[in-house]
């Protein structure tokens, strides 16, 4: 069974971490627009010229500019059996036009996961993020640190220094959490009239037990 899946959630609830391990997990392809846009930014192209503003400032990237993005990388081969939808959707009209892109090919999504995370963690929790520049692993100084200190622990990575976000900045993190509750959140609701909403708790969890958590969601979804 195609499994075609959006996770949701605010900024920092684990979404990146957890599409990482289905993606390994069920060999599909973890599609984030954050990550989209940020190597337009760091290898300079149109595109991340037109988007630097929107990711420095923390706010929305125009939806016409995401959704076709977003079509065009469902579009290739490797999306044919399902897909991990990491950011995206994060306003209604991109969820909509999600749905039109999937239904001109006879297809839908499988289920939205909402991972649930409250504000204080959320800060919290970005505030200590760190990734490696080099494999994209994402690691927290707090919650679960890399092994090598502020160096990537993964033996490809031969002690990569990890780095900070420059959206991950108090500030920044305040306006990310505003725009969440304004434009994200009513997708949850949009997902659940629809029958397609899990919720999992992403709080004082690790990230092993919210993959559990969601594994035992596709299970049910897979059941007959
Ligand atoms: P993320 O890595 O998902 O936290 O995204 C980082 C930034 O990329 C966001 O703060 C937005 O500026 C932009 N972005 C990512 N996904 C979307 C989206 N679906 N719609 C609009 N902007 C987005």
């Amino acid at each position: 069974m195609a499994l075609r899946i959006v996770l949701l959630g605010g900024p920092g609830a684990g979404k990146g971490t957890q599409a990482k391990l289905l993606a390994d997990a069920h060999r599909l392809p973890h599609i984030s627009t954050g990550d989209i846009f940020r190597a337009h930014l760091s290898e300079g192209t149109s595109l991340g010229g037109k988007v630097r503003q929107y990711l420095d400032a923390g706010q929305l990237v125009p939806d016409d500019l995401t959704c076709e993005i977003v079509a065009d990388r469902l579009a290739q081969d490797d999306c044919r059996d399902g897909f991990i939808l990491d950011g995206f959707p994060r306003t209604l009209a991109q969820a909509e036009q999600l749905e039109k892109t999937l239904a001109e090919r006879n297809e839908a999504l499988s289920a939205a996961i909402n991972i649930e995370v409250s504000d204080d963690e959320i800060v919290e929790r970005l505030a200590a993020r760190r990734s490696c520049p080099k494999c994209g692993k994402i690691f927290n100084r707090k919650f679960s640190p890399s092994t090598r200190g502020e160096f990537c622990d993964n033996e490809e990575c031969d002690g990569v220094k990890l780095i900070q976000r420059s959206d991950d900045k108090e500030e920044t993190i305040r306006e990310r959490l505003r725009i969440y509750h304004e434009n994200t959140e009513p997708i949850i609701e949009y997902y659940r009239q629809q029958g397609l909403l899990y919720s999992v708790s992403g709080t004082g969890s690790t990230p092993e037990d919210v993959f559990q958590q969601i594994e035992s969601v596709l299970d049910r979804l897979d059941a007959p």
